[in-house]
């Protein structure tokens, strides 16, 4: 027998599992909305103009292909945590900030989940918004922390459970840590109110919780960055010294460059240095250390004023498609005469939008429309066009009628 004659076939990954069944469709009209990916409104994948002339001026430099540091360029460290925090920051000024290069957001996710499991004084499980992306279960399980929830889609009015989550938040046994998604909530699109967040920000503080902030769409909900880092500046302000993961992939579109960056803020320098020296312990055995080409591109469009300028506009026309697809899915559905209330499709921000949609009509939608979407209802808005949101609002409505 060979040696793995024991291993069993695991489940296929869900999201990839729609795109498997979209490309063996032959239907000329068939919609991919399962991937959380941005495409332009040819339906293509994008590059971003600031990104690619980014590149045009590194390529020029010449620079060489030497190993970063274990925690990538410090440079770079410092103008993600600027980004995040806001240019003049206390944090990044006075130096009590940890802020390492990892892979994209999920390697953030990861050295962070390593760190706390390792390094977190207090009860060694977070709690996740119910429901929340379908990695972070895995990912703090498999770096050793436990994982529990609190309440935060309402299915009723397919919008934030501001109740339920203070409730539940409430409840949390003291010195857990709770993970909160800092804009553009994935799956499901629906983020708390800026008073909502204040709010929160007390009670997380009353219950002495420490909290992690995943930001993988700064700038790509609103358009705006700074909008798009309001929650975790008002925890900041609260005095909370939280931990934080951040991706490049959606607002520079660097996905397969697997550039992010994993922030612990300190209450003081000398803290950051022990701090940051445990961290570099735990990501050598890991990976050793980050790729070099994506944190130069980031570090080129931070720095470089021009190009900084023009980023702003690239990650605004994103959100603002977006922002117009959802307008018009909305309006198309009230003209094919849908009686519902789809007013959560523009209330909801970012990347994906939870329809409400059932399973059964999921299942329908796909066999006979090919629209292609996750079971739980969730459609990715980047992936509609206005060559075919038409067709998209006539299929739903003929399922949900
Ligand atoms: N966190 C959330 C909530 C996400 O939606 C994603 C991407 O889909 C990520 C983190 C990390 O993505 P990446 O590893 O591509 O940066």
């Amino acid at each position: 027998s060979s040696w793995w004659s024991g291993v069993e076939m695991g489940p296929p990954d869900p999201i990839l599992g729609v795109s498997e069944a979209f490309k063996k469709d032959t239907n000329p009209l068939k919609m991919n909305l399962g991937v959380g990916a941005y495409r332009d409104d040819q339906g293509k994948p994008f590059v971003l103009p600031s990104v690619r002339e980014a590149e045009r001026i590194i390529a020029q430099k010449g620079l060489n292909k030497e190993y970063a540091p274990i925690g990538g360029e410090p440079e770079f460290g410092r103008l993600s945590a600027n980004l995040a925090f806001g240019q003049g920051n206390e944090i990044v000024s006075s130096g009590r900030n940890v802020s390492v290069q990892t892979i994209s957001g999920t390697g953030a996710l990861r050295v962070g989940a390593t760190y706390l499991a390792k390094w977190f004084p207090g009860n060694k499980t977070v709690y996740l918004p119910r429901p929340s992306w379908g990695n972070h279960t895995p990912i703090f399980k498999q770096s050793g922390m436990n994982v529990d929830g609190y309440r935060y889609y309402d299915p009723t009015t397919c919008g934030f459970d501001f109740n339920g989550a203070m409730e539940d938040i409430s409840r949390i046994p003291e010195k857990s840590v709770i993970m909160l998604h800092a804009c553009a909530h994935n799956p499901t699109g629906v983020d708390p109110k800026d008073e909502q967040w204040k709010e929160m920000s007390q009670l997380v503080k009353k219950r002495n919780l420490f909290a992690f902030f995943d930001m993988a769409y700064q700038g790509f909900a609103s358009g705006d960055v700074d909008r798009d880092a309001f929650a975790v500046r008002q925890f900041l302000e609260d005095g909370h010294n939280i931990c934080l993961s951040q991706s490049y992939a959606k607002n520079m579109g660097l996905y397969g460059e697997r550039v992010g960056a994993f922030t612990v803020v300190c209450k003081d320098k000398e803290e950051a240095a022990r701090v940051n020296s445990q961290i570099k312990i735990l990501i050598r055995p890991m990976y050793s250390n980050p790729p070099v080409n994506g944190s130069r591109i980031v570090s080129e469009i931070l720095t470089n004023t021009a190009l900084n300028k023009q980023w702003l506009e690239d990650v605004k026309g994103m959100a603002d498609r977006i922002i117009t697809m959802r307008q018009e899915l909305k309006d198309g559905l009230a003209n094919e005469g849908s009686s519902k209330n789809w007013e959560h499709i523009v209330d909801q921000i970012g990347m994906f939008c939870f329809t409400g949609m059932t399973p059964e009509q999921v299942e329908k939608i796909t066999t006979e429309f090919s629209v292609y979407m996750t079971k739980d209802g969730r459609i990715s808005v980047a992936g509609i066009s206005s060559s075919n949101v038409g067709y998209l609002a006539k299929a739903m409505h003929a399922v949900t009628k």
